[in-house]
């Protein structure tokens, strides 16, 4: 039984009607005929004066790029449509609040060589590429990539690699960018293969968004060099329902049967999901299709996103919205990764309403109180029925 097909297929809307399955299923041709360009979106539909705005200043911050595979799945009549508001540059992005921050998370200060991030000391972020399918217009470094700014990275693996070999305490390493799936299966293999050289490293996992912008590229002979080099685990970003397709889900499937386990990270964003109907609903489709929730992120203090960041009191709602009425494998957890380089902190809502000096007072998701004792509270009595049948095996 495939999970795959409890997910409907997408119907392909004009231009793309026509395309031959064989080039839509394509991911070369889906990189090929990217949407990048003001004229070719106002093309598709009707921009908001916002839109077109931020079109124009796009090559300036974050340039503008969308398959034709996610883009379809926008609801064209709708301005407010959650996968538009992702990937739709608008006019907000050129404006920064006090409070925001080029490099929201603190990475350049913890870079000791171009391309690695070590801020925890047992694992490495390793951002191997700046390209990514598509740009998510809240992206957190969007100061390098697409290479619309003048940070001028260039991802070179030798010096992360050399880097990772000669710090035996990395047991971790986290291949990001831009999108490390985007590079050719020979690149991947390449630093798969140098990777398992290493001996002090024991895990091994791939941060990308392509089985959501682009499902296609999730083909064979990635599958075999996952296999071959496995176990490799891999964080995907759906940040709402409407992304959970028949393709997401056949890639998903594709990437499982291939032994790579998946988590999920999404962000909270005003107007895209925010809200625990939309959580609950894509959480459940992550589940069926094999994909664990992992990080929900307060959205970092990134220039130019005020307009998509929430109160994360909001997320913390969220969750308390969802503990205990679902499944807790659907429960992702809540984190703030904090600005300046503080790292990942998790944010819970408080189930512990006191300590005293005998217990734990707790509420439970339904709002009533238990305590769990902190000492013996009492004489300790044997609790077997007939302790002399129990004697003999005792001793
Ligand atoms: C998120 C992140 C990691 C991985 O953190 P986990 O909590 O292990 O998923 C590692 N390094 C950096 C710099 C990160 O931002």
């Amino acid at each position: 039984m495939q999970s795959s097909h409890s997910f409907n297929e997408t119907p392909r809307n004009s231009p793309w009607a026509e395309v031959a399955p064989e080039d839509w299923n394509n991911w070369k041709w889906q990189l090929k005929n990217r949407i990048t360009k003001l004229e070719q979106l106002e093309s598709l539909i009707e921009l908001t004066s916002e839109e077109r705005k931020g079109c124009l200043f796009a090559d300036k911050k974050l340039a503008l790029a969308i398959t034709p595979y996610f883009f379809n799945l926008i609801n064209r009549k709708d301005t407010l449509d959650p996968i538009r508001l992702q990937v739709v540059p608008k006019v907000q992005e050129t404006t920064t609040a006090p409070e925001e921050l080029l490099d929201p998370v603190g990475e350049d200060d913890t870079s000791p060589v171009e391309g690695i991030v070590h801020r925890y000391p047992d694992r490495v972020l390793f951002l191997v590429t700046d390209r990514c399918a598509s740009y998510c217009r809240y992206c957190t470094r969007s100061r390098l990539v697409s290479n619309a700014q003048d940070y001028n990275f260039h991802p070179k693996f030798d010096i992360g690699l050399e880097y990772i070999r000669n710090n035996p305490q990395i047991r971790d390493v986290l291949l990001s960018g831009g999108d490390p799936l985007l590079m050719s299966n020979n690149k991947i293999e390449y630093l798969l293969s140098e990777l398992r050289k290493i001996k002090h490293v024991q895990f091994i996992r791939i941060g990308s968004r392509i089985p959501v912008f682009l499902p296609q590229r999730i083909d064979e002979g990635l599958c075999e060099i996952f296999k071959k080099h496995g176990p490799v685990w891999m964080s995907i970003h759906v940040n709402h329902p409407n992304e959970c397709t028949r393709e997401l889900a056949e890639a998903c499937e594709k990437l499982a049967f291939s032994g790579v386990p998946i988590g999920n990270q999404s962000v909270l964003l005003k107007g895209i999901n925010n809200n625990a109907d939309i959580m609950r609903s894509l959480i459940h489709k992550l589940l069926m299709m094999r994909v664990r929730p992992y990080y929900l992120y307060q959205c970092d203090l990134i220039t130019g996103s005020a307009h998509l960041r929430t109160d994360p009191r909001e997320g913390i709602k969220i969750i308390e919205s969802l503990r205990g009425h679902t499944t807790g494998y659907a429960i992702p957890q809540f984190v703030i990764d904090a600005p300046g380089g503080g790292g990942k902190i998790p944010i819970n809502p408080n189930y512990i309403q006191s300590v005293t000096e005998d217990a734990i007072i707790m509420k439970n998701y339904e709002g009533k109180t238990y305590s769990y004792p902190l000492k013996p509270t009492g004489i300790v009595k044997n609790n077997l029925s007939n302790p002399e049948l129990i004697q003999p095996m005792l001793t």
